[in-house]
């Protein structure tokens, strides 16, 4: 088979900044060793994040300037609900300024104390906005989905059988719904499969609980469902996504995910009471049922996007840029989350750098030494993000892996972009004994890891 080439090519670049090493330094020290405080000028390849990172296409950016930004009714509105409808399948569309939007306004409708919401994996955000409303954010992932250097098809699987055991200890009448993340970002972006969708919806169905997609990556999940899933080889994306979508009663969605955009997300459903309550929040905190705290021109960019993003060569190259990357690191023997997922790379800090306890923060100890030696910006998935303390002992609950994500910025980086990173991190590697922990000296109550302070052991 020939190289799997970028599908597209560039028309407009945008040059990037060398800087020293003692300059990179000094700005980590400003940084207090947090990503999250670097100027984005100061780094070289941002693999930060896959959030709002995109690049859009020519027809996206004509549409910019197509957009109808008519308060009510606008015509860019209605080709984004033509479009998020096409998908999904879902009677009402609810335009959000981003993810966690949606999420804030679903939560505040059906979260409150004595309330769980079950999950494979909740994103931090996701976890934020339900445990914000005081009801309890629950975790229930496959075992295998918990061991990095397993290799297995769908590794974002829901465990049916812990969640069936969870209704039936805390009653179904305290679950008024449960989310399924696809792909599973928090646990390495790993898919979640059409059978595991289609059981746990049968299971949800006999207690009657509502069953949501956290579908900021549902199409990269549709092509590992086409991929690796019998019976879907000759199926198209649409028709997958479709399917997924058909189990479920509602999603919320980052479009800066995959409706490759800047900024934007929405929240879908079925139930029309729900929708009428969803829609009077969002009129107070987000904006007009046609726009959602989304200018015209968004929706115009987010409509175009969901029809780019179902193109078969496009995710064949956005999963292929993914694994080779994946490949050049597990080639050197460099710890990372097996199979690679959908957006990003994982490096298994606990294995990565084993001297490190997770009090010393393995992870963001990588996360400093890669844009140090390499200019390259990458975030830790670990117990800076998901680490609780305990109220009586003070001392920290680590999460259950310690990760660094190299997410993979949608349609911007190129081949020698790529090899250049996994050049940085083999030689991070190969000098992981000199690596030094950190610790917290500030945090805020939730959410910390965004402007959390470090100061270097
Ligand atoms: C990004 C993300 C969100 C939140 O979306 P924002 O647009 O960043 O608010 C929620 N869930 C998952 C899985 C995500 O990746």
């Amino acid at each position: 088979m020939k190289t799997i080439i970028e599908p597209f090519k560039i028309k407009s670049i945008e040059p990037i900044k060398f800087t020293t090493q003692a300059e990179r330094e000094e700005v980590l020290q400003r940084a207090f060793y947090n990503p999250f405080l670097i100027p984005a000028d100061d780094v070289l390849i941002d693999l930060l994040t896959d959030s709002g990172t995109s690049a859009m296409s020519a027809k996206q950016w004509a549409g910019i300037m197509d957009g109808d930004e008519s308060y009510a009714g606008s015509r860019s509105f209605f080709r984004f609900e033509k479009a998020v409808r096409g998908l999904t399948g879902l009677k009402y569309i609810i335009p959000t300024h981003q993810g966690r939007a949606a999420e804030k306004i679903l939560f505040s409708i059906v979260g409150g104390p004595g309330k769980y919401i079950p999950n494979n994996t909740h994103f931090d955000t996701t976890r934020a906005n339900v445990e914000f409303t005081g009801a309890e954010a629950v975790d229930l992932l496959i075992e295998d989905g918990k061991k990095p250097d397993l290799i297995a098809d769908f590794k974002g699987n829901m465990d049916i059988q812990a969640l069936e055991s969870f209704i039936e200890k805390r009653g179904a009448e305290n679950i008024p719904l449960c989310m399924i993340t696809i792909t599973n970002n928090s646990g390495g972006g790993q898919p979640v499969s059409m059978a595991n969708i289609r059981e746990t919806k049968a299971l949800l169905r006999k207690y009657s609980i509502p069953l949501f997609l956290d579908a900021c990556r549902f199409a990269e999940n549709a092509f590992f469902i086409k991929k690796r899933e019998p019976g879907y080889a000759n199926k198209s994306i649409v028709e997958i996504a479709r399917e997924m979508f058909s189990y479920a009663d509602g999603c919320t969605m980052s479009a800066k995910k995959d409706a490759l955009v800047n900024m934007g997300g929405f929240l879908a459903l079925n139930d029309a009471e729900l929708a009428t309550k969803a829609r009077n929040i969002l009129i107070v905190t987000e904006g007009f049922p046609t726009y959602g705290g989304l200018a015209g021109r968004d929706l115009e960019a987010i409509a175009q996007g969901l029809e780019e993003i179902v193109d078969e060569h496009y995710l064949t190259y956005r999963i292929r840029s993914v694994e080779y990357l994946g490949e050049k690191l597990i080639k050197a023997n460099v710890p990372i989350v097996r199979p690679p997922g959908g957006h990003a790379i994982y490096l298994d800090a606990k294995r990565f750098a084993s001297h490190l306890s997770p009090e010393q923060y393995p992870g963001q100890a990588i996360v400093c030494e890669l844009y140090r030696l390499g200019g390259i910006r990458t975030v830790e998935i670990g117990s800076v993000m998901f680490g609780r303390y305990d109220k009586s002992t003070h001392t920290l609950i680590p999460a259950a892996m310690e990760l660094v994500r190299l997410a993979i910025p949608r349609r911007v980086y190129t081949q020698s972009h790529i090899d250049y990173v996994a050049e940085v991190v083999l030689e991070v590697y190969a000098n992981r004994n000199t690596l030094k922990g950190l610790v917290i000296t500030e945090e805020a109550p939730m959410l910390r890891h965004f402007t959390a302070k470090f100061r270097v052991l």
